[in-house]
């Protein structure tokens, strides 16, 4: 039997476990379209909770979780405010002008920490010549910077501008559990920055199956309707919903060995010819490696060969991400296969 590739291409390969489907299997469902369904409310109510936020929407993606926010808070012409590699920006096929018509005014972060007199410097001034700054936009963790984390004093900096001019503040927290655990402060800290904020059930967290947004009530109804004018409203979700609220009760803690992993990952491929990871952005569970010549994409198809996956984002950029389904002995032979293949590049 050949042996299966360790795959690191992302945490969203996760399966559900075998408790998921148990629930999944016994769960209580209705037409959530018409408010019906008993177990996507459970699972709004506990994550809205753990994010101290007085409610919750059950969102299918990151994606349509981002492009709820966006539109919930803008008009067509408005211009918004977020880091220049961020995943609303550049992962999301340029959603934002094709459903809000909102233009962005990228800043460059910092290990994906914008600087907050820098966003400061670009909201707009009244005028009838310049767009409105409707909103500024922060990644935790954030994606293409390593899984890099943004603590909560680069938080209040940000909130502190935000308030200042009155422009609200929204959390794409697609891994904001991981960021919280590594951390070790609760989910609702960072949350307690944001007006509206959400996080992904189906990354790290290894449900099938969707997002939660969370904010105030009268907020939430607002995305609500959004939501349903996307398609996005679904019915006995709660099939779904369920697997949400076992990954809430089991998957949280054990983020801690996804980031152990990847610091381990991370230091021995930091190691290597040819190549650097930025270790003191490595803190959760991405491991960003960065090339000094364009070869990423032939070391992930060399490295593919040996089983182990990976994926290159950019021709100098390789992205390894820890999860549920990878274990020390996978990480052990990423580095051997990466050892193998990097000395050989660089000789
Ligand atoms: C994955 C991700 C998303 C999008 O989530 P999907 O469920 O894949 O649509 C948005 N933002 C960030 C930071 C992500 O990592």
């Amino acid at each position: 039997m050949p042996v299966p590739p360790a795959d690191f291409r992302s945490d969203t390969v996760t399966k559900p476990t075998p408790e998921m489907r148990e629930a999944m299997a016994r769960a209580e469902v209705g037409d959530d379209v018409l408010g019906e369904d008993p177990t996507v409310k459970r699972l709004e109510e506990t994550a809205a909770a753990l994010l101290g936020k007085e409610a919750g929407l059950f969102v299918p993606s990151g994606t349509m979780a981002n492009q709820i926010g966006v539109k919930a808070f803008t008009q067509p012409g408005d211009e918004i405010i977020a880091e220049e590699q961020s995943h609303v920006l550049t992962f999301e096929a340029g959603a934002i002008g094709l459903i809000s018509g909102v233009q962005c005014r990228p800043v460059k972060g910092r290990q994906g920490i914008m600087d907050a007199a820098e966003v400061e410097e670009k909201i707009r001034e009244h005028d009838i010549h310049a767009p409105r700054t409707a909103l500024i936009c922060v990644e935790n963790t954030h994606n293409l910077a390593g899984g890099a984390v943004v603590p909560l004093a680069a938080l209040d900096a940000l909130r502190a501008v935000a308030e200042r001019h009155g422009i609200p503040l929204f959390m794409d927290g697609a891994r904001l559990l991981n960021a919280a655990v590594a951390e070790g402060a609760p989910a609702r800290a960072f949350a307690a920055r944001a007006d509206l904020a959400w996080f992904a059930l189906s990354k790290g967290l290894s449900a099938p199956v969707g997002s939660v947004l969370c904010g105030g009530r009268a907020l939430i109804e607002r995305c609500r309707r959004i939501r349903k004018q996307l398609g996005g409203g679904m019915r006995q979700a709660g099939i779904i919903a369920a697997a949400g609220l076992v990954a809430l009760e089991t998957g949280i803690e054990r983020l801690a060995e996804d980031h152990a992993r990847a610091a381990r990952l991370a230091r021995a491929l930091d190691a290597l010819p040819g190549v650097s990871v930025d270790l003191a952005a490595t803190r959760t569970n991405i491991v960003m490696v960065s090339f000094a010549e364009p070869r990423a994409a032939e070391t992930a198809r060399r490295l593919a060969e040996r089983g182990v996956l990976a994926i290159a984002l950019a021709p100098r950029r390789l992205r390894f991400v820890t999860h549920r389904e990878v274990g020390d002995a996978d990480v052990e032979r990423a580095i051997a296969a990466a050892q193998a293949v990097l000395a050989r590049a660089g000789s």
